[in-house]
C-alpha cells in the first residue's frame, strides 16, 4: 500500500506498512513504529521512484560545467531552485554573494608543428588568457620558472612557449590504485589523514605567490603562454581544468588584470615536447587559446530550500552540496552527483510526507571550487555562514555531500565520536544497502570546513571511492555516475537527516 505524495500535507501517516528491511543488530533510536515505517516508505520512494538519473543527466549534458560566475552557473542555482518548488520545499531561494569576474573557455587548438606535425590534447587552465588567433613560437623549459634580473634564458622567452613543469618519470604509468569499493572493514579502519596545519598553509599560499610572480615576470617578458603538464590522472587524455593552484585576486577583480595563456597538456603529449627540448631537439609549438572574462555580473549564488520542522523549527538539520564546477567535463561527479542527492533526498522527504520537528534544510553552494590566495574555495558556504552567523547556533548538524557517485558506507567520525555514533545509529537500519558504521578519522572535506570552523557539527558520509580519478579532470561525465549507488546514498541522507530532525534532544 503506497501513499501517494503529500507534501504540505497535515496528514502524517497512511499506513504503508512496509516493513523496515535490514535488522542491523544495532537498536533503532527509540522512535517508535510511525518512525519506522516513514523510513520504509523513503527507501521504497527513493530506490522505485527516483529522479536521480533525470535531474543528473539535464544539470550534466543539458546546463553543462558551471564555473563560478558564468551564466551557466546562474542557471543552475535557477533550475535547482526550480526542482525544489516542484518538488514541494518551502522557502525557495538564490541568495547572492561577491565573487568577482567568472570565466569561459570558447575554443582550443593546439599542435606540435617541428620536429613532426601532431595536434595535442590540451585546454586552457581556468581564468587564463587568450591568444589573439594562432600563434607559433619554439618550446622553450625553464627549471625553476624564477628567472634571476639578467639571466640568458630572459632572451629567449620572447615569443616562446614556456614549459614549467620537468617530466622525468622513474616507471611508465599504469593503473590507478585507488580501489572501487571499501570493504566493510576498510570503512571501519581508521584514516590516517590529518587536516593541513597552519603552517603548511601558509608555505602553500607562500608557493602560490612565488609561481603567480614568476608567470607575470613571463608575460613581461614576452612570453606567448605557459604549458603545464597534467599529473592528476596520468593517462593520455585525463586533463585537469586547474593544478590547484590558486586564482590570482588581480585575476578575479573586475577591471583586473589580463591573464597570460595558460595551457594543460596531456601528460603523454607534455613528454614528447619535455623529452625533444632536454635532448636539444628544437619543438615548434602553435596554439589559438579563446577564452574569455565575465564582467556584467560579479555576483553569485546560492540556492536554499527547506522542509519547515515543527514543535522545534527553529533547529536546523543541513544538507548541503556545491553546485559549481570546472570547465574541463560537466560536473556529473563533482560535484553534480551531491547536488542532486541532496535534493533527491529532500524530494524523498517532501514525497512522503515527511513532518519532521526540525527544520531540514538544503544549501547548494557555488565557490566551492575556485581558490584564492584569501581562501581555498568554499566562498558560497562562506557567504552563507557569514549572512546566517546568527543561526548557526541552532543548527543541529551539517551533512555535506562532494565525494562522487559513490553509495554510502557510514559516516566519518571527525574527531567527534560521540555524535557520529549517535548519526551511525540513525543509519543502522540501512545496513542492507551496504552503511557499515562510523569510520574512525578525520576526512579533509569541502564545505563541511565552513560549517565545522563555525562550531557546527559537520560531517561528511564514507562513499564508495569509484571514480575519484575523474574529478576536475574532463573526464567528469555523465558516464561516470553510477544511478544505483546514487539512488541508495539519496534513501540513506533522508533516512540519516529525518531520524536527526526527530531525535530527542540533539547531538552530543
Ligand atoms: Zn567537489
Amino acid at each position: 500500500m503506497w501513499c501517494p505524495k503529500m507534501a504540505g500535507s497535515l496528514i502524517l501517516l497512511c499506513g504503508w506498512g512496509i516493513p523496515a528491511a535490514g535488522a542491523s543488530g544495532v537498536s533503532l533510536p527509540a522512535q517508535g513504529a510511525q518512525y519506522e515505517s516513514l523510513i520504509g516508505a523513503i527507501r521504497q520512494e527513493g530506490l522505485n521512484r527516483s529522479h536521480i538519473a533525470e535531474d543528473l543527466r539535464y544539470l550534466a549534458d543539458v546546463i553543462g560545467p558551471r564555473l563560478t560566475g558564468t551564466p551557466a552557473m546562474d542557471r543552475a542555482n535557477e533550475w535547482a531552485a526550480d526542482k525544489m518548488r516542484a518538488y514541494g520545499l518551502s522557502e525557495v531561494r538564490l541568495e547572492e554573494w561577491y565573487f568577482g569576474r567568472g570565466w569561459e573557455e570558447l575554443a582550443y587548438s593546439g599542435r606540435m608543428t617541428a620536429p613532426f606535425v601532431k595536434p595535442l590534447i590540451g585546454r586552457s587552465v581556468a581564468w587564463a588568457g587568450s591568444t589573439g588567433g594562432p600563434e607559433a613560437g619554439p618550446a622553450l623549459f625553464l627549471d625553476t620558472g624564477e628567472l634571476g634580473e639578467d639571466d640568458p634564458l630572459a632572451e629567449q622567452v620572447r615569443g616562446a612557449w614556456v614549459l614549467l613543469d620537468p617530466a622525468e618519470r622513474d616507471r611508465p604509468f599504469y593503473e590507478n590504485d585507488m580501489p572501487l569499493r571499501w570493504t566493510d572493514e576498510e570503512v571501519l579502519r581508521r584514516s590516517v589523514e590529518v587536516p593541513r596545519t597552519p603552517e603548511e598553509a601558509l608555505a602553500e599560499e607562500q608557493r602560490f605567490r612565488r609561481e603567480f610572480a614568476s608567470r607575470r615576470r613571463l608575460a613581461g617578458l614576452g612570453a606567448r603562454g605557459v604549458l603545464r603538464r597534467s599529473r592528476f590522472r596520468e593517462s593520455l587524455g585525463w586533463l585537469e581544468s586547474i593544478l590547484g593552484e590558486e586564482i590570482p585576486p588581480e585575476v578575479l577583480e573586475v577591471g583586473g588584470v589580463e591573464p597570460l595563456p595558460q595551457v594543460l597538456l596531456a601528460d603523454a603529449d607534455y613528454a614528447l615536447v619535455y623529452r625533444n627540448l632536454r635532448a636539444g631537439v628544437p619543438v615548434t609549438l602553435e596554439f589559438d587559446l579563446r577564452t574569455r572574462l565575465l564582467e556584467q555580473d560579479p555576483l553569485s549564488y546560492n540556492t536554499i530550500g527547506e522542509l519547515p520542522g515543527t514543535d522545534l523549527a527553529d533547529e536546523v538539520v543541513m544538507i548541503g552540496a556545491h553546485l559549481d564546477s570546472w570547465h574541463g567535463g560537466t560536473g556529473a561527479l563533482d560535484d553534480g552527483a551531491g547536488s542532486v542527492v541532496a535534493m533527491e533526498a529532500m524530494r524523498i522527504l517532501a514525497a512522503v510526507g515527511a513532518r519532521p520537528r526540525r527544520t531540514i534544510r538544503v544549501g547548494l553552494w557555488s565557490g566551492e571550487e575556485p581558490e584564492r590566495l584569501t581562501h581555498r574555495g568554499l566562498f558560497g558556504s562562506y557567504a552563507y555562514a557569514k549572512a546566517h552567523a546568527d543561526e548557526l547556533e541552532r543548527m543541529m548538524v551539517y551533512f555535506n555531500l562532494d565525494q562522487g557517485t559513490g553509495r554510502i558506507r557510514g559516516i566519518w567520525e571527525q574527531e567527534n565520536a560521540p555524535a557520529a555514533r549517535v548519526i551511525a545509529e540513525i543509519m543502522a537500519p540501512l545496513s542492507d544497502l551496504g552503511v557499515v558504521g562510523m569510520k574512525p578519522g578525520f576526512y579533509v572535506g569541502s564545505d563541511d570546513i565552513t560549517f565545522a570552523e563555525a562550531g557546527v557539527p559537520a560531517f561528511s558520509f564514507v562513499q564508495d571511492p569509484m571514480e575519484w580519478g575523474r574529478f576536475h579532470t574532463e573526464m567528469d561525465t555523465f558516464d561516470g555516475a553510477s544511478i544505483d549507488d546514487l539512488k541508495q546514498a539519496a534513501v540513506v541522507v533522508a533516512v540519516t537527516a529525518y531520524g536527526l530532525a526527530m531525535r530527542e534532544g540533539r547531538l552530543p
